[in-house]
């Protein structure tokens, strides 16, 4: 029978009665005739809720015992949605990612699926079970302990399925109708997209538009998965949402295609470190060892012999940031004067892939943040992105200004 994947993010599975509506949707599918794999999230709410018990009890947590009370959020879901199904006659059962399993590696908090065997799913379907439910975001360590795949993981979980059983295609069902220029919460100017190249949808989710992980769109894109985003609150058609695509299906684009925010950043600054070779590496090395994610990176120029080193990583990680600098500097690999943590930023980035054949772009953004009084602190450049670092309270005000600016609300 052909397959579809279904994945419900957590606003459509918040109570037991929008699992009902959700498993309704699931139950048209079957009954087209489709055998279905359901992705769950955990119910809205409360992955962050089990993520503060953790970080109340050890802000220094080891990220094993993180992963198994963050992953249980799913599990809840994925039972009751299997029982709804039931409930509706629909042959169902939930697997926990342990169960099916969905082998990672074990970069807990953080880890990528390595391999899904189908085997036990399929036994299943074979047997006439028609909805298999399984819990998002968590997998299998080679050491036997379970994971999570990072924040927004279920999408990761729903396209790894969708290649690993050749699904026909894989729908993410969440609380807007598809992807748009910019998050609609934002302005309501925000325009939704018929469609949106594969590294377009990237970028905007690496620079922190939520409605897709990242790591989900490197796995439509490499396994050819036919991804799509839309509504689960709204009676959908076959063409409903967003459909993230190849480039070459797109007929006309925008030079920007979309401005994406990410309130999740902090600058750190280390005032005054000698400037000399191999500074840089005594300053990055530990903090990747640390795991700390740096971003974007400024080196000011150097007054005698010493200069300011500042660069951007998510807030959550600047105290493992302080402690491995402060322990680099005590074991005297590196000296510095002051190290400044700045948690009251936020970053601003246009994206297009038109931005590879026009210039003019990165200007015409500068000049807008600037008649806006809105100041930079830090710029990040790459083929077909623009990003800024700004001071938070500005956040919303420049993407509403940058929507405006490149005219973002009209089709090209
Ligand atoms: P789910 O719980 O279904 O996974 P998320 O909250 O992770 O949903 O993602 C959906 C949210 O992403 C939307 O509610 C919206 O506020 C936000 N968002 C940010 N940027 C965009 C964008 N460009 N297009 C659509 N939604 C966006
Ligand atoms: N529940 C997890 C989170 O909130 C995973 C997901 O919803 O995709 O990050
Ligand atoms: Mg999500």
């Amino acid at each position: 029978m052909p397959l579809l994947v279904m994945k419900f993010g957590g606003t459509s599975v918040a109570n037991i009665d929008r699992i009902r509506r959700a498993a309704k949707r699931v139950g048209v599918e079957v009954a087209k005739g489709y055998d279905v794999i359901v992705i769950v999230s955990a119910m809205a709410g409360r992955t962050n809720e089990l993520v503060e018990w953790v970080e109340d009890i050890s802000p220094l947590y080891d990220a094993r015992e993180y992963d198994a009370v963050v992953s249980s959020g799913e599990v809840v879901t994925a039972g009751l949605m299997a029982l709804t199904l039931q409930e509706m006659d629909v042959p169902a059962r939930s697997w926990q990612g342990w169960q099916v399993p969905v082998l990672t590696t074990s970069a807990h908090s953080a880890a990528r699926i390595d391999e899904i065997p189908t085997d036990n799913i399929n036994a299943k379907f074979g047997e006439g079970m028609r909805v298999a439910v399984v819990a998002g975001f968590q997998g299998l360590s080679p050491e036997g302990r379970i994971t999570t795949l990072g924040r927004g993981g279920s999408d990761t979980t729903a396209v790894a399925f969708a290649a690993a059983f050749g699904a026909e295609r894989c729908d993410i069902y969440t609380d807007v109708d598809g992807v748009y220029t910019t998050d609609p919460r934002i302005t309501d100017k925000a325009r939704k997209l018929d469609r949106i190249a594969f590294e377009e949808m990237l970028e905007l989710a690496s620079l922190g538009a939520k409605v897709l992980q990242t790591r989900s769109v490197e796995l439509a894109m490499r396994y050819n998965v036919k991804l799509r985003v839309l509504s689960s609150f709204e009676e959908q058609s076959d063409d409903a949402g967003t459909l993230v695509c190849a480039e070459e299906e797109i007929v006309e684009s925008n030079v920007v295609n979309g401005i994406a925010y990410s309130r999740d950043e902090a600058k750190m600054t280390l005032i005054s470190v000698a400037d000399r070779p191999g500074i840089a590496a005594a300053i990055f090395m530990p903090l990747s060892e640390a795991g700390v994610n740096v971003d974007m990176i400024v080196q000011n120029i150097s007054e005698e012999g010493r200069t300011d080193m500042t660069f951007s990583c998510p807030t959550n990680q600047v105290k493992r940031a302080e402690q491995a600098l402060q322990e680099a500097k005590a074991r005297g690999e590196i000296n510095f004067h002051d190290l400044v943590a700045d948690t009251n930023v936020a970053k601003v980035s246009a994206v297009g892939i038109g931005m590879r054949s026009q210039s003019g772009v990165a200007a015409q953004m500068f000049k807008t943040l600037s008649d806006e009084g809105i100041n930079i602190k830090v710029i990040a450049t790459s083929e077909i992105k623009i990003s800024v670092l700004i001071d938070r309270k500005y956040m919303e005000l420049a993407v509403q200004a940058l929507h405006d600016a490149f005219e973002l609300d009209k089709a090209a």
